[in-house]
C-alpha cells in the first residue's frame, strides 16, 4: 500500500502515477475536515490563485516539462487541456470544472481510496508500516505535520510569501476605455488592457504607495528561532522573505522602489497600441480571463497586501476600472518548504527516513505544474519501492532533471523555491553564445535524454 498525504497538485499526480503502476493507494486529504488559509472547497487539486499552467509551447521550459509529464502519464495536464479557457499562449483552466474533473477521476479509480482526515507525524509513522508514504501537503502544510517534518529534517523550514492578484467582474469593466490585445498581437485578444496616460499613472502610483497595508501577522513574520516584534523589523523581514520569490513581489513593494518602476515592469506597455489614440499608452494594466465564460478577469501582476477596502479604492483609479466590482481581493500567504539539497535524495526520499517520499511544493519547486511534476516522480519511485524495484532518476539534461538539479544542488546559497526556467537546463558544452541557438540545443538535449530514460520509468507500468 502506498499512502499519499495531501490531495493537491502533487498528491493527485503521485496517487495516479502509483496506481497506474499497480500499487494500491490511499490518498489522505484534510479538507473539508480542516481547511487551509487559502483553499475554499473540498475539491482535490484546487487552484488557490491564478488559473494559469503557463506556456503551452513545447519550445519553452514550462511547455517542455508538460510534455515530459504527459509522457509519464500525467492526470493534471490532460485534464487541464480538457477544461481550458482562453489564455493566449498559456494553458489556463476553468478552475471549478477542472478541480471537479480531477476529484471525479481520482474518486472513481478502483485502486485509489480517498480518506478525508488530517495526518500528523504519528499517523505518518503508522502508515509507513504498510508501505511507502508520500508527503504532498504543500505550501500550507498543517502545523502538526510541519512539526513532524521539523523534527525529522532538523533545519527544514524556510518561510516566504506569495501574493495573490484581485479578480473583477467582467460586466463592470468600462470597455470604451479598456481594449483587447495581446502584446505584439501574439495569442489573439485574450488579454484586456487598461491604458494609463502619464497623469492617471502618477495619481495611481501615489495612492498605491500610501494606501494602508494589511498588518503582518505573527505567524508570517517569525521563524522557528525568532519572533519579530518591532514593526519596522517585521516589515524588513517580510520583504526579505518575499524576495525569495521575486516573481510574486507585491505591487506596492515594486512601486515603493520608484515612481516609474511599474511603467518599466508590471505595467510595461511594449507591444500595445491603444485604438483610441493609435499610440502606445504610457503604461498598461493587463486583465486576463479567469473562466471559460470570460465573466471574471484577474489583474495581471497585481499581487498585493493592501487592505481590501484600499484595494477597491486604489485599483478603481485605473482607467476603465472606475466601477469595477471585485469578486476576489488580493491576499498574502506563507509558504512552507524543505531545504531539499540537505534533506532529500535524488529519488525525493527523506535522507532521515527510508520509505518516506516528499512531493510538490514542499520539495522546493514552485508552481502548480512543477509541483505536479514532482508528484508523478514521487509516485513512480514509491510504486517501484513497493514492488521491490528501483527506477533511476531522470537524466540531468531533461526538464525533470533540471528541476531535480535545483533540488540537489548543495552549493552554498540561500535555497529558495524555483519555477522551471532556462537557467536550470544543462548548459551546452562547449558554451554557445547566441541565446536562441543555446535554447534550441538545450531543448534537443532534453528531449533526447528524456526519451532514452522513459522506457525505464514506464518499464513496470500496469495499464
Ligand atoms: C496563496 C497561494 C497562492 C499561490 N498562487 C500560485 C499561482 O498563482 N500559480 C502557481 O503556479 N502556484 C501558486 N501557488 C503555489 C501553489 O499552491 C503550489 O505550487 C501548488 O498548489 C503546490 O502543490 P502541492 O500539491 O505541493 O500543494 P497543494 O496544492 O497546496 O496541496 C496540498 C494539499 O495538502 C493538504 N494538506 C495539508 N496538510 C495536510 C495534512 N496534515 N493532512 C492531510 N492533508 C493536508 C491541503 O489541504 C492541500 O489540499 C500559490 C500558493 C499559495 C499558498
Amino acid at each position: 500500500m502506498v499512502t499519499v498525504v495531501g490531495g493537491g497538485f502533487a498528491g493527485v499526480e503521485a496517487a495516479w502515477a502509483a496506481a497506474r503502476r499497480g500499487a494500491q493507494v490511499r490518498l489522505v486529504e484534510m479538507r473539508p475536515v480542516r481547511m487551509t488559509p487559502a483553499h475554499k472547497t473540498p475539491l482535490l487539486c484546487e487552484l488557490v490563485c491564478s488559473n494559469s499552467f503557463k506556456s503551452k509551447l513545447a519550445t519553452t521550459p514550462a511547455g517542455r516539462l508538460k510534455q515530459e509529464m504527459v509522457a509519464l502519464g500525467s492526470l493534471v495536464i490532460p485534464t487541464g487541456e480538457a477544461h481550458a479557457v482562453p489564455g493566449g499562449e498559456a494553458l489556463c483552466v476553468d478552475r471549478d470544472r477542472y478541480a471537479e474533473a480531477i476529484t471525479s477521476a481520482i474518486g472513481s479509480h478502483p485502486a485509489i481510496e480517498v480518506v478525508r482526515t488530517e495526518f500528523d507525524g504519528i499517523l505518518v509513522e503508522q502508515a509507513l508500516r504498510d508501505g511507502p508514504v508520500i508527503l504532498a501537503t504543500g505550501p500550507l502544510t498543517s502545523a502538526g505535520l510541519s512539526a513532524y517534518l521539523a523534527e525529522l529534517a532538523g533545519r527544514e523550514h524556510l518561510y516566504f510569501y506569495d501574493a495573490v492578484s484581485p479578480v473583477v467582474d467582467a460586466t463592470t469593466l468600462d470597455r470604451s476605455v479598456i481594449f483587447a490585445q495581446s502584446r505584439y498581437d501574439k495569442g489573439g485578444d485574450d488579454y484586456l488592457n487598461c491604458p494609463f496616460d502619464q497623469e492617471s499613472y502618477a495619481r495611481f502610483v501615489q495612492e498605491l504607495v500610501t494606501a494602508e497595508r494589511a498588518p503582518i501577522h505573527d505567524f508570517e513574520a517569525e521563524d522557528d528561532e525568532h519572533k519579530v516584534v518591532d514593526p519596522r523589523l517585521r516589515e524588513e523581514r517580510f520583504l526579505e522573505q518575499i524576495k525569495y520569490f521575486s516573481g510574486c513581489t507585491p505591487i506596492e513593494a515594486i512601486a515603493d522602489k520608484g515612481a516609474r518602476s511599474l511603467a518599466f515592469g508590471n505595467f510595461k506597455p511594449v507591444g500595445l497600441r491603444d485604438p483610441r489614440t493609435g499610440r502606445r499608452p504610457y503604461a498598461a494594466l493587463q486583465l486576463r480571463p479567469e473562466n471559460r465564460e470570460r465573466s471574471l478577469f484577474s489583474l495581471v501582476a497585481c499581487q498585493t497586501r493592501l487592505k481590501w477596502g484600499e484595494q477597491k479604492r486604489v485599483f478603481r483609479l485605473v482607467p476603465g476600472l472606475e466601477n469595477a466590482e471585485f469578486v476576489r481581493f488580493g491576499v498574502i500567504h506563507r509558504n512552507t518548504y524543505l531545504e531539499a539539497p540537505n534533506v532529500l535524495t535524488e529519488r525525493l526520499e527523506m535522507r532521515a527516513r527510508r520509505g518516506l517520499f516528499v512531493a510538490g511544493q514542499l520539495t522546493g519547486v514552485e508552481g502548480y505544474v512543477e509541483s505536479a511534476a514532482m508528484g508523478i516522480l514521487a509516485g513512480i519511485h514509491a510504486a517501484a519501492v513497493e514492488r521491490g524495484e528501483r527506477v533511476g532518476p531522470p537524466p540531468r539534461a531533461s526538464a525533470y532533471g533540471s528541476l531535480l538539479a535545483h533540488l540537489q544542488d548543495r552549493t552554498e546559497r540561500e535555497f529558495a523555491p524555483m519555477n522551471i526556467n532556462w537557467g536550470l537546463f544543462q548548459e551546452p558544452e562547449p558554451p554557445i553564445k547566441d541565446r536562441g541557438r543555446r535554447q534550441e540545443v538545450k531543448l534537443a538535449a532534453a528531449e533526447a535524454a528524456f526519451t532514452a530514460w522513459l522506457p525505464e520509468a514506464l518499464g513496470f507500468a500496469v495499464r
